[in-house]
């Protein structure tokens, strides 16, 4: 019987996949004491593991077959199924955390479930780098049911952080490519900047990064108030600067680019649908919350 004296017994994990992600979480299970068991589809990337002590198996199904615990972390959710194909998941908790769309991770989640699996979805907000680095601020959305993830989360938290998103397999996935598309159009936004003052030779990059990173980390606030109007339903809660007189500042902006022999092409999509906004009429006061509306209803 386990007394204080008595070492806690690491749950084994099998992991497949062994790429830049896969070769990273692994690490951190063997760093921990975990008994580890890998697979990757060209061999030789098994190796360096295999030094620190995992057993490497010679199939995905060997290795599905070693821990009840079984780790996906392979390129997409095609190369799953063919990983997978011959491999009996009877009895298996099966983690994926290929990234994917909701719809794939849906599709994945029942196709675990007929093979007998119960399944985990996760969605990955860490770069290699920040695996095994608390500090770093990395995480791991996942989806399916509640107990199975509280009870692989210790396991699962030794890579990096934790986040449940729910019941449903889909939201992991779902709250990743959100915060991925955040990111996609926040970029875009950055390199526009960076364009405009691109070939001015007294404003050097290095000295206009710290004023542009600066500045957005201030206006990354403004989602609490996006957040609070969408489930108040009123977007002039709060509004100090509002759709009328950023629609007329956006003029200047697309006027701006002009002059500098830069393209709006990142920009426009955005003022255009600012512009639409304001000739529905009737949101002059209103923050640009509604375009919320508008995307959904195309
Ligand atoms: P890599 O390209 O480094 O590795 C891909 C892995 O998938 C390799 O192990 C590769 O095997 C395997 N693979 C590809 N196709 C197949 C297939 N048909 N059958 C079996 N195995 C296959 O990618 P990462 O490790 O970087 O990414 C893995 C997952 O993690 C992806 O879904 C990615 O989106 C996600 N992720 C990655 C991040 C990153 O910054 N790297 C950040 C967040 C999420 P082989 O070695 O044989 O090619």
């Amino acid at each position: 019987m386990a007394n204080e004296k008595t070492p806690v017994e690491k749950t084994p994990v099998t992991l497949l996949g062994l790429g830049a992600m896969g070769a990273a979480l692994g690490r951190t299970w063997l760093d921990a004491g975990h008994p580890l068991t890998v697979w990757n589809r060209t061999p030789g990337k098994t190796d360096a593991l295999a030094a620190y002590g995992a057993e490497v198996a010679d199939s995905a199904a060997e290795a599905v077959a070693a821990s009840r615990l079984v780790i996906v972390c392979l390129l997409d959710d095609a190369s799953v199924g063919e990983a997978l194909a011959d491999a009996d998941l009877t009895g298996k908790d099966l983690v994926n955390l290929t990234t994917g769309t909701p719809a794939e991770a849906r599709e994945r989640a029942r196709w675990a479930e007929e093979r007998g699996a119960r399944f985990l979805d996760g969605g990955i907000m860490a770069i290699p780098p920040m695996i095994g680095v608390p500090e770093s601020g990395g995480y791991i959305f996942y989806s399916g049911p509640r107990a199975l993830f509280d009870e692989h989360r210790a396991t699962l938290a030794v890579p990096t952080g934790t986040s449940y998103a729910g019941e449903g397999p889909g939201h992991a996935s779902l709250q990743d490519v959100a915060l991925l598309s955040a990111m996609t159009g926040m970029t875009g936004g950055i390199l526009h900047a960076f364009a405009l003052v691109r070939g001015e030779e007294d404003i050097a990059p290095k000295e206009f990064a710290p004023l542009l990173s600066g500045w957005l980390t201030a206006m990354a606030l403004a989602v609490d108030q996006t957040a609070a109007q969408l489930e108040s339903g009123d977007y002039t809660e709060g509004v100090v600067s509002n759709l009328a007189m950023m629609t007329a500042g956006n003029a200047t902006l697309l006027r701006t680019a002009e002059e500098q022999g830069v393209s709006t092409e990142l920009i426009a999509p955005f003022t255009d649908l600012m512009a639409a906004r304001l000739a529905e009429g009737g949101h002059d006061g209103e923050s640009v919350t509604g375009i919320v509306d508008m995307l959904r209803h195309k």
